[in-house]
């Protein structure tokens, strides 16, 4: 199933995709698609729900978040050997994590505004896992078992904030709009391997990041497994699974974002997501 929100920004309602391809109206079913949500047994009940007895929504609405009130962005960086080959950096041993501010969160068609001081602004399309149970110490075994879904991410990064200006990755990644995500929640029963999927990511019409899940270093089980002996893993947490090759700092020469670009990217089976770059609006 393809979980949405839909509406202006800020006054989404939950809506899900039907099988033509039209957006069904949730908000007579549930409140909205946050954490409570996922974490109980209406999760399972939208499941089992018969579509074409929901209110459609007409005329292309905004699509929101999928997710409401993400409680944590957590980040997997160098994860794709191809990637870590083209960044000169060794492969990890363990995953390296990072976080991301939640107050980056974008919609997946809403602008992404450059940051003042800005000068190398950069794209990374990435497999995106929701948590749908609490996950403390799990098992590589049973880690699967706490993933409501996945989505499509855009980790946008501000290499000079992120590699120049001392101290954490954070920096470079948490300014407003560096974290568009959607269009679509895309339950785990539509996603029999997160392993061997396509994503890729277009600048102004080019293809420059063309990759597959299949090589990443550490796959989702193993993530999950992994971050859930560092901290507790609570529903509606989403964890960004690292990009494959072809971001901006690492091409010859190297290219970043400006104003008037347009992003676009997806992955297979769960949506694509578009952005246009504009800068940050005055006094804000
Ligand atoms: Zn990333």
């Amino acid at each position: 199933m393809k979980l949405l929100r839909h509406g202006p920004k800020g006054s989404e309602k939950p809506g899900v995709l039907d099988d033509e391809g039209d957006i069904r109206d949730l908000s007579g079913v549930i409140g909205d698609i946050d954490a409570r949500f996922l974490g109980s047994e209406a999760f399972e009940e939208v499941l089992e729900l018969d579509l074409s007895g929901l209110p459609l929504v007409g005329a292309s609405p905004r699509l929101g978040v999928p997710v409401s009130s993400i409680g944590k962005f957590v980040c997997v960086g160098l994860n794709y050997a191809d990637h870590a080959k083209e960044s000169g950096m060794e492969l990890p041993n363990e995953p390296i994590l990072f976080m991301k501010a939640t107050s980056a969160v974008s919609g997946p068609f809403d602008d992404v505004l450059l940051p003042k001081y800005s000068e190398k602004v950069d794209w990374e399309v990435e497999l995106g896992v929701v948590i749908g149970r609490e996950a403390r110490y799990v098992s590589l075994e049973s880690a699967l078992d706490h993933v409501a879904g996945y989505c499509v991410v855009n980790d946008v990064s501000e290499r000079k904030f992120q590699l120049e200006s001392g101290g954490q990755w954070v920096k470079g990644k948490s300014c407003d709009t560096f974290g568009p995500i959607g269009p679509y929640l895309v339950t785990r029963d539509e996603v029999t391997d997160s392993s061997c999927l396509p994503l890729w990511l277009e600048l102004n019409g080019k293809r420059v990041q063309d990759g597959n899940t299949r090589t990443m270093v550490f796959d989702v089980p193993y993530l999950v497994h992994y971050i859930s002996h560092y901290m507790s893993l609570q529903p509606g947490d989403i964890i960004s699974t690292g990009t494959p090759p072809g971001v901006g700092f690492a091409m010859t020469p190297p290219t970043f974002l400006k104003e008037g670009d347009i992003m676009r990217l997806g992955i297979d089976g769960l949506g694509e997501q578009q952005q246009r770059v504009v800068p940050c609006p005055a006094g804000t």
